[in-house]
Protein backbone atom coordinates (compact mmCIF):
# COMPACT_ATOMS: atom_id res chain seq x y z
CA UNK A 1 0.00 0.00 0.00
CA UNK A 2 3.18 2.72 1.08
CA UNK A 3 4.06 2.26 -2.58
CA UNK A 4 0.59 2.90 -4.12
CA UNK A 5 -0.16 6.45 -5.08
CA UNK A 6 -3.59 6.85 -7.12
CA UNK A 7 -2.98 10.02 -7.81
CA UNK A 8 0.10 9.93 -9.60
CA UNK A 9 -1.04 7.53 -11.56
CA UNK A 10 -3.82 9.17 -12.28
CA UNK A 11 -3.84 11.38 -16.03
CA UNK A 12 -2.76 15.14 -15.35
CA UNK A 13 -5.93 16.42 -16.08
CA UNK A 14 -7.98 14.36 -14.15
CA UNK A 15 -5.89 14.97 -11.03
CA UNK A 16 -6.77 18.67 -10.74
CA UNK A 17 -10.91 18.44 -11.16
CA UNK A 18 -12.60 18.99 -8.62
CA UNK A 19 -15.68 16.95 -8.15
CA UNK A 20 -19.07 18.68 -9.54
CA UNK A 21 -21.35 19.96 -6.92
CA UNK A 22 -24.81 19.47 -7.02
CA UNK A 23 -27.66 21.06 -5.57
CA UNK A 24 -28.36 19.49 -1.67
CA UNK A 25 -30.80 16.73 -1.75
CA UNK A 26 -33.78 17.00 0.60
CA UNK A 27 -32.70 13.58 1.84
CA UNK A 28 -29.35 15.20 3.06
CA UNK A 29 -30.97 18.43 4.92
CA UNK A 30 -33.46 16.33 6.54
CA UNK A 31 -30.75 13.69 7.72
CA UNK A 32 -27.97 16.66 8.76
CA UNK A 33 -30.02 19.15 10.16
CA UNK A 34 -33.05 16.96 11.84
CA UNK A 35 -36.00 18.91 9.99
CA UNK A 36 -38.76 18.24 7.89
CA UNK A 37 -40.90 20.29 5.53
CA UNK A 38 -38.06 21.25 3.44
CA UNK A 39 -38.09 23.12 0.05
CA UNK A 40 -35.37 22.39 -2.39
CA UNK A 41 -34.89 25.51 -4.94
CA UNK A 42 -31.13 24.24 -5.62
CA UNK A 43 -31.42 22.46 -9.12
CA UNK A 44 -33.85 23.96 -11.56
CA UNK A 45 -36.05 20.83 -11.05
CA UNK A 46 -39.94 21.20 -12.14
CA UNK A 47 -41.91 22.17 -8.81
CA UNK A 48 -44.71 20.47 -11.24
CA UNK A 49 -43.59 17.02 -11.33
CA UNK A 50 -43.82 14.97 -13.92
CA UNK A 51 -46.81 15.05 -17.03
CA UNK A 52 -49.27 12.56 -15.98
CA UNK A 53 -48.58 10.52 -19.15
CA UNK A 54 -45.20 10.27 -18.19
CA UNK A 55 -46.35 8.48 -14.67
CA UNK A 56 -48.94 6.11 -16.70
CA UNK A 57 -46.03 5.22 -19.56
CA UNK A 58 -43.54 4.41 -16.70
CA UNK A 59 -45.68 2.33 -14.82
CA UNK A 60 -46.53 -0.03 -18.21
CA UNK A 61 -42.86 -0.05 -19.08
CA UNK A 62 -42.02 -1.77 -15.28
CA UNK A 63 -42.92 -5.52 -16.42
CA UNK A 64 -40.57 -5.24 -19.29
CA UNK A 65 -37.33 -4.12 -17.43
CA UNK A 66 -35.77 -7.50 -17.34
CA UNK A 67 -34.87 -6.58 -21.48
CA UNK A 68 -32.18 -4.21 -22.35
CA UNK A 69 -33.57 -0.54 -23.88
CA UNK A 70 -33.67 0.01 -27.64
CA UNK A 71 -29.89 0.90 -28.27
CA UNK A 72 -30.81 3.32 -30.75
CA UNK A 73 -34.18 4.73 -29.30
CA UNK A 74 -35.68 4.79 -32.27
CA UNK A 75 -39.16 5.68 -31.69
CA UNK A 76 -37.93 8.82 -29.33
CA UNK A 77 -35.48 9.92 -31.91
CA UNK A 78 -38.40 9.47 -34.14
CA UNK A 79 -40.71 11.43 -32.24
CA UNK A 80 -37.83 14.04 -31.79
CA UNK A 81 -37.71 14.29 -35.76
CA UNK A 82 -41.11 14.71 -36.77
CA UNK A 83 -41.32 17.45 -33.70
CA UNK A 84 -38.23 19.73 -34.90
CA UNK A 85 -38.99 18.85 -38.47
CA UNK A 86 -34.92 17.66 -38.47
CA UNK A 87 -33.68 13.85 -39.35
CA UNK A 88 -33.60 10.98 -37.51
CA UNK A 89 -29.55 10.54 -37.80
CA UNK A 90 -28.78 14.11 -36.41
CA UNK A 91 -30.12 13.22 -33.39
CA UNK A 92 -27.53 11.61 -30.04
CA UNK A 93 -29.07 10.97 -27.01
CA UNK A 94 -27.86 10.93 -24.03
CA UNK A 95 -27.87 9.95 -20.15
CA UNK A 96 -28.75 13.84 -19.02
CA UNK A 97 -27.62 16.37 -22.06
CA UNK A 98 -24.17 16.06 -19.73
CA UNK A 99 -23.62 12.95 -21.23
CA UNK A 100 -23.66 14.70 -24.74
CA UNK A 101 -21.35 16.93 -23.68
CA UNK A 102 -18.60 14.77 -22.92
CA UNK A 103 -19.94 12.91 -26.00
CA UNK A 104 -18.88 15.68 -27.88
CA UNK A 105 -15.98 16.83 -26.12
CA UNK A 106 -14.68 13.02 -26.28
CA UNK A 107 -14.91 12.91 -29.79
CA UNK A 108 -13.43 16.01 -30.60
CA UNK A 109 -11.19 17.51 -28.34
CA UNK A 110 -7.55 16.27 -27.68
CA UNK A 111 -4.75 17.81 -24.63
CA UNK A 112 -3.65 20.08 -27.77
CA UNK A 113 -6.77 22.15 -28.07
CA UNK A 114 -8.31 24.80 -26.67
CA UNK A 115 -11.92 24.95 -25.33
CA UNK A 116 -13.72 28.52 -25.13
CA UNK A 117 -16.74 29.11 -22.46
CA UNK A 118 -18.20 32.06 -20.57
CA UNK A 119 -16.79 32.79 -17.15
CA UNK A 120 -19.61 31.80 -14.96
CA UNK A 121 -20.99 29.39 -17.89
CA UNK A 122 -22.10 25.61 -16.80
CA UNK A 123 -19.19 23.84 -15.01
CA UNK A 124 -19.67 20.99 -16.99
CA UNK A 125 -17.89 23.02 -19.94
CA UNK A 126 -14.46 23.36 -17.73
CA UNK A 127 -15.21 19.69 -15.89
CA UNK A 128 -14.96 17.60 -19.79
CA UNK A 129 -12.20 19.61 -21.22
CA UNK A 130 -9.68 19.56 -17.92
CA UNK A 131 -10.63 16.05 -18.12
CA UNK A 132 -9.39 15.64 -21.36
CA UNK A 133 -6.12 17.98 -20.46
CA UNK A 134 -7.26 20.17 -23.02
CA UNK A 135 -6.44 24.07 -22.18
CA UNK A 136 -9.96 26.06 -20.96
CA UNK A 137 -9.76 29.37 -22.14
CA UNK A 138 -12.69 31.77 -19.86
CA UNK A 139 -13.87 34.51 -21.48
CA UNK A 140 -14.27 37.66 -18.75
CA UNK A 141 -18.42 38.11 -18.87
CA UNK A 142 -20.36 41.22 -20.32
CA UNK A 143 -23.07 42.15 -17.77
CA UNK A 144 -23.09 38.39 -16.69
CA UNK A 145 -23.45 36.98 -19.84
CA UNK A 146 -21.61 35.80 -22.69
CA UNK A 147 -19.18 38.69 -24.52
CA UNK A 148 -19.57 36.96 -28.19
CA UNK A 149 -17.43 39.31 -29.61
CA UNK A 150 -14.56 38.26 -27.17
CA UNK A 151 -14.97 34.73 -27.29
CA UNK A 152 -14.88 35.23 -31.20
CA UNK A 153 -11.33 37.09 -30.41
CA UNK A 154 -10.33 34.40 -28.25
CA UNK A 155 -9.97 31.65 -30.95
CA UNK A 156 -6.72 30.50 -32.09
CA UNK A 157 -5.83 27.78 -34.43
CA UNK A 158 -5.92 25.35 -31.44
CA UNK A 159 -9.21 26.07 -30.84
CA UNK A 160 -11.79 23.09 -31.20
CA UNK A 161 -14.99 23.75 -29.40
CA UNK A 162 -16.87 26.57 -28.04
CA UNK A 163 -19.63 26.40 -25.17
CA UNK A 164 -22.42 28.48 -25.10
CA UNK A 165 -25.46 28.34 -23.06
CA UNK A 166 -28.69 30.04 -24.36
CA UNK A 167 -29.83 31.00 -21.72
CA UNK A 168 -27.65 30.49 -19.60
CA UNK A 169 -26.95 29.19 -15.87
CA UNK A 170 -26.57 30.06 -13.45
CA UNK A 171 -27.14 33.76 -14.61
CA UNK A 172 -29.91 33.44 -16.32
CA UNK A 173 -28.57 35.76 -19.32
CA UNK A 174 -29.94 35.07 -22.59
CA UNK A 175 -28.55 35.70 -26.37
CA UNK A 176 -30.89 37.06 -29.10
CA UNK A 177 -31.22 35.09 -32.15
CA UNK A 178 -29.56 37.85 -34.29
CA UNK A 179 -26.42 38.21 -31.63
CA UNK A 180 -26.52 34.26 -31.71
CA UNK A 181 -26.22 34.14 -35.82
CA UNK A 182 -24.11 36.72 -36.36
CA UNK A 183 -21.45 34.73 -34.12
CA UNK A 184 -21.93 31.46 -35.50
CA UNK A 185 -21.65 32.55 -38.52
CA UNK A 186 -17.80 34.19 -37.66
CA UNK A 187 -16.55 31.23 -36.22
CA UNK A 188 -14.17 29.41 -38.20
CA UNK A 189 -15.21 25.41 -39.40
CA UNK A 190 -12.84 24.30 -37.74
CA UNK A 191 -14.44 25.01 -34.34
CA UNK A 192 -17.08 23.14 -33.20
CA UNK A 193 -19.78 25.18 -31.34
CA UNK A 194 -22.19 23.70 -29.14
CA UNK A 195 -25.54 25.46 -28.04
CA UNK A 196 -26.52 24.42 -25.06
CA UNK A 197 -30.18 24.86 -24.94
CA UNK A 198 -31.35 23.38 -21.57
CA UNK A 199 -33.96 25.98 -20.79
CA UNK A 200 -35.25 26.25 -24.16
CA UNK A 201 -39.06 25.30 -23.14
CA UNK A 202 -38.77 28.66 -20.99
CA UNK A 203 -37.55 31.11 -23.95
CA UNK A 204 -41.51 32.54 -25.62
CA UNK A 205 -41.68 31.23 -28.47
CA UNK A 206 -41.43 34.40 -30.52
CA UNK A 207 -37.59 34.61 -29.00
CA UNK A 208 -36.34 31.23 -29.38
CA UNK A 209 -33.47 30.74 -32.38
CA UNK A 210 -34.47 28.18 -35.00
CA UNK A 211 -30.84 26.80 -34.19
CA UNK A 212 -31.94 22.89 -35.22
CA UNK A 213 -32.69 24.78 -39.03
CA UNK A 214 -29.44 26.36 -38.65
CA UNK A 215 -27.36 23.35 -38.96
CA UNK A 216 -27.75 22.91 -42.43
CA UNK A 217 -25.77 26.21 -42.74
CA UNK A 218 -23.19 25.55 -39.97
CA UNK A 219 -22.28 22.13 -40.39
CA UNK A 220 -19.87 23.03 -37.23
CA UNK A 221 -22.97 23.83 -35.01
CA UNK A 222 -24.51 21.17 -32.07
CA UNK A 223 -27.36 21.53 -30.27
CA UNK A 224 -28.16 20.27 -27.13
CA UNK A 225 -31.11 19.90 -25.02
CA UNK A 226 -32.41 18.20 -22.26
CA UNK A 227 -36.15 16.76 -20.94
CA UNK A 228 -34.34 17.69 -17.04
CA UNK A 229 -35.92 20.95 -16.49
CA UNK A 230 -39.38 21.76 -18.17
CA UNK A 231 -40.15 18.36 -18.74
CA UNK A 232 -39.61 17.36 -15.94
CA UNK A 233 -37.14 14.38 -15.50
CA UNK A 234 -34.02 15.61 -14.06
CA UNK A 235 -34.19 11.80 -11.70
CA UNK A 236 -34.41 9.69 -15.18
CA UNK A 237 -30.92 11.50 -16.76
CA UNK A 238 -32.32 12.01 -20.58
CA UNK A 239 -31.34 14.34 -23.17
CA UNK A 240 -30.29 14.69 -26.05
CA UNK A 241 -27.34 16.30 -29.26
CA UNK A 242 -29.03 17.50 -32.56
CA UNK A 243 -26.01 18.10 -35.50
CA UNK A 244 -25.24 17.14 -38.58
CA UNK A 245 -25.02 13.68 -39.26
CA UNK A 246 -21.35 13.08 -39.36
CA UNK A 247 -20.72 14.34 -36.11
CA UNK A 248 -23.69 12.29 -34.71
CA UNK A 249 -22.19 9.34 -36.15
CA UNK A 250 -18.74 9.58 -34.81
CA UNK A 251 -20.17 10.48 -31.17
CA UNK A 252 -22.16 7.26 -31.68
CA UNK A 253 -19.18 5.14 -32.20
CA UNK A 254 -17.86 5.86 -28.00
CA UNK A 255 -21.43 6.35 -26.81
CA UNK A 256 -22.21 3.32 -24.43
CA UNK A 257 -24.48 1.11 -26.29
CA UNK A 258 -27.00 1.79 -23.34
CA UNK A 259 -26.61 5.28 -21.91
CA UNK A 260 -29.70 6.07 -22.26
CA UNK A 261 -31.90 3.44 -20.14
CA UNK A 262 -35.62 1.89 -20.99
CA UNK A 263 -37.47 4.19 -18.24
CA UNK A 264 -35.61 7.52 -19.34
CA UNK A 265 -36.85 6.24 -23.57
CA UNK A 266 -39.81 5.59 -21.91
CA UNK A 267 -40.64 8.74 -19.84
CA UNK A 268 -39.09 11.10 -22.79
CA UNK A 269 -41.44 9.85 -25.30
CA UNK A 270 -44.40 10.33 -23.05
CA UNK A 271 -42.88 13.89 -22.34
CA UNK A 272 -42.39 14.73 -25.72
CA UNK A 273 -46.48 14.25 -26.03
CA UNK A 274 -47.79 16.28 -23.21
CA UNK A 275 -47.83 20.00 -24.42
CA UNK A 276 -49.93 20.87 -21.99
CA UNK A 277 -47.85 19.71 -19.14
CA UNK A 278 -45.23 22.39 -20.82
CA UNK A 279 -47.68 25.52 -21.10
CA UNK A 280 -48.44 25.22 -17.78
CA UNK A 281 -44.50 24.47 -16.04
CA UNK A 282 -43.30 27.81 -18.44
CA UNK A 283 -46.61 30.05 -16.75
CA UNK A 284 -46.18 28.50 -13.54
CA UNK A 285 -42.55 29.34 -13.75
CA UNK A 286 -43.54 33.06 -14.79
CA UNK A 287 -45.70 33.92 -12.28
CA UNK A 288 -42.81 32.36 -9.59
CA UNK A 289 -40.45 34.40 -11.37
CA UNK A 290 -42.57 37.40 -10.69
CA UNK A 291 -43.85 36.73 -6.88
CA UNK A 292 -39.36 36.41 -6.42
CA UNK A 293 -38.34 39.16 -8.18
CA UNK A 294 -41.42 41.23 -6.45
CA UNK A 295 -39.94 40.50 -3.22
CA UNK A 296 -36.23 40.83 -4.51
CA UNK A 297 -37.66 44.41 -5.73
CA UNK A 298 -39.12 45.62 -2.55
CA UNK A 299 -35.95 44.82 -0.47
CA UNK A 300 -33.50 46.18 -2.75
CA UNK A 301 -32.10 43.28 -3.30
CA UNK A 302 -30.44 43.38 -7.10
CA UNK A 303 -30.52 40.07 -9.42
CA UNK A 304 -29.64 39.38 -13.07
CA UNK A 305 -32.91 39.52 -15.09
CA UNK A 306 -33.51 35.68 -15.74
CA UNK A 307 -34.79 33.70 -19.04
CA UNK A 308 -34.81 30.21 -17.14
CA UNK A 309 -36.41 28.48 -14.28
CA UNK A 310 -34.29 30.35 -11.56
CA UNK A 311 -33.09 33.68 -10.64
CA UNK A 312 -29.24 34.52 -9.44
CA UNK A 313 -29.67 36.91 -6.40
CA UNK A 314 -26.61 39.07 -5.16
CA UNK A 315 -27.23 39.00 -1.44
CA UNK A 316 -23.42 40.02 -0.81
CA UNK A 317 -20.39 39.17 0.74
CA UNK A 318 -22.25 36.78 3.37
CA UNK A 319 -23.61 34.59 0.69
CA UNK A 320 -22.03 31.52 2.33
CA UNK A 321 -23.59 32.89 5.57
CA UNK A 322 -27.13 33.40 4.33
CA UNK A 323 -27.04 29.76 2.22
CA UNK A 324 -26.17 28.10 5.85
CA UNK A 325 -29.03 29.97 7.41
CA UNK A 326 -31.74 29.61 4.75
CA UNK A 327 -31.26 25.98 4.96
CA UNK A 328 -32.02 26.07 8.88
CA UNK A 329 -35.14 27.23 7.96
CA UNK A 330 -35.55 24.53 5.77
CA UNK A 331 -34.66 26.11 2.23
CA UNK A 332 -32.24 25.06 -0.18
CA UNK A 333 -30.44 26.91 -2.29
CA UNK A 334 -27.66 27.70 -4.30
CA UNK A 335 -24.21 28.81 -3.46
CA UNK A 336 -22.50 29.84 -6.92
CA UNK A 337 -19.13 31.23 -5.47
CA UNK A 338 -17.69 27.98 -7.52
CA UNK A 339 -18.52 30.00 -10.75
CA UNK A 340 -16.80 33.39 -10.08
CA UNK A 341 -20.30 34.97 -8.42
CA UNK A 342 -19.33 34.51 -4.12
CA UNK A 343 -21.79 37.39 -3.76
CA UNK A 344 -24.58 35.82 -5.04
CA UNK A 345 -27.30 33.19 -4.64
CA UNK A 346 -29.11 31.05 -7.17
CA UNK A 347 -32.82 30.25 -6.71
CA UNK A 348 -34.78 27.89 -8.88
CA UNK A 349 -38.59 28.70 -9.14
CA UNK A 350 -40.48 26.69 -7.01
CA UNK A 351 -44.10 26.46 -5.87
CA UNK A 352 -46.08 29.54 -4.96
CA UNK A 353 -46.13 28.01 -1.42
CA UNK A 354 -42.28 26.87 -2.19
CA UNK A 355 -41.40 30.74 -2.95
CA UNK A 356 -43.21 31.98 -0.68
CA UNK A 357 -40.95 30.07 1.90
CA UNK A 358 -37.88 31.06 0.66
CA UNK A 359 -38.91 35.06 0.65
CA UNK A 360 -40.04 34.50 4.37
CA UNK A 361 -36.98 32.83 5.36
CA UNK A 362 -34.84 35.58 3.31
CA UNK A 363 -36.38 38.67 4.91
CA UNK A 364 -35.49 37.07 8.58
CA UNK A 365 -32.29 37.49 7.44
CA UNK A 366 -31.90 40.51 6.07
C1 LIG B 1 -29.37 21.69 -16.14
C2 LIG B 1 -28.46 21.96 -17.28
C3 LIG B 1 -28.19 20.98 -18.21
C4 LIG B 1 -28.91 19.67 -18.17
O1 LIG B 1 -28.18 18.68 -17.64
P1 LIG B 1 -28.78 17.20 -17.74
O2 LIG B 1 -27.54 16.38 -17.74
O3 LIG B 1 -29.53 17.10 -19.02
O4 LIG B 1 -29.63 17.01 -16.54
C5 LIG B 1 -27.35 21.26 -19.26
N1 LIG B 1 -26.82 22.48 -19.39
C6 LIG B 1 -27.08 23.46 -18.53
C7 LIG B 1 -26.52 24.81 -18.78
C8 LIG B 1 -27.90 23.23 -17.44
O5 LIG B 1 -28.14 24.20 -16.58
Amino acid sequence: MQDFDAASLALPGIRQLQPYQAGKPIEEVERELGIQNIVKLASNENPLGISHLVREALTQKISSLARYPDANGFYLKQALADKFGIAMNQITLGNGSNDVLELLARTYVTAEHEVIFAQHAFVVYPLVTKAIGAKPVAVPAKNYGHDLDAMLAAITPKTRMIFVANPNNPTGTFLTTAELQDFIAKVPRHVLVVLDEAYYEYVPERDRAPSLQWIEDYPNLVVTRTFSKAYGLAGLRAGYAVSHPQVADLMNRIRQPFNMNELALTAALAALQDDDFIQRSVQLNAEGMAQITTFCDAHGLPYIPSHGNFVTIEVGPKAAEIYQQLLQQGVIVRPIAGYELPNHLRVSIGLPEENAKFCAAMETLL
